[in-house]
């Protein structure tokens, strides 16, 4: 029943109900955007950016040289993540994820060192899925984490070659073997000896991430970050 509240009810009512909160439904008031005040102080917060060595470093580990990866929450099934991301993915709302990721920009300028960061690159959908879906969420949120860190945003660099089945159902290496040679770079313009960061909305095993990654260290010199804006745990 949930799931068809989200998938199906959710999108028909707030196109009746533009203005209620993403997450608890309520009416939102002058001063608030997307989620109510009380939800978006409940939005769990990583704080990643202040850790080295945090969660997201450590699972890749070995599996991609990484100078920096922060996500901004965590995403629990069923939590309030979910609600923004599911909101975000099927009800096409592309302002949602902008101003995501500009809370997520706002939250990582403080930290000196996402000033090292050149350029974002969005983790690109295959033209069909764009087509399909009419927009790259990863791209919005890039945008937003762009407008408030003052970085470019990259979408013509990295394309994705072929699509990939879903990955729902598979585990971490059998994710990689999937997504494994899926993406290429096309236009190294301007990203020579650069400093890249990766924009994704959620890191889940980190195979897509991985593989975008490895596109990119093929020559250049390039330097590689990751951001994400949720991190999935159990
Ligand atoms: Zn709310």
């Amino acid at each position: 029943m949930k799931t068809f509240f989200k998938g199906v009810l959710r999108p028909l009512w707030s196109l009746l109900y533009p203005n209620l909160c993403v997450s608890c439904q309520i009416q939102l008031t002058y001063s608030e955007k997307f989620l109510c005040f009380d939800c978006m102080h409940e939005l769990p917060r990583t704080l990643f950016q202040y850790q080295a060595g945090n969660l997201l470093e450590q699972r890749m580990k070995g599996r991609l040289p990484l100078r920096y990866g922060a996500s901004m929450y965590f995403f629990r099934k069923e939590g309030k993540v979910q609600d923004v991301l599911h909101a975000i993915k099927y009800q096409n709302n592309q302002d949602l994820a902008f101003f995501m990721g500009e809370q997520f920009g706002e939250a990582l300028r403080v930290c000196g060192w996402v000033d090292t960061i050149d350029v974002l690159i969005p983790v690109p959908l295959s033209e069909n899925k764009q087509k399909q879906r009419g927009f790259n969420q990863s791209e919005w949120i890039a945008k937003g984490l762009g407008k408030a860190m003052g970085t470019p945003v990259n979408t013509k660099a990295l394309i994705r070659t072929r699509d990939t089945s879903t990955q729902t159902h598979k585990n971490r290496e059998e994710r990689f073997e999937n997504v494994k040679d899926a993406f290429e770079v096309i236009d190294w313009s301007g990203l020579k000896g650069a400093h890249i960061a990766l924009v994704d909305d959620v890191f889940t095993t980190g195979s897509t991430l991985e593989s975008c990654g490895i596109a990119f260290l093929k020559k250049h010199n390039i330097e590689i970050s990751i951001l994400t804006l949720a991190f999935a745990i159990e």
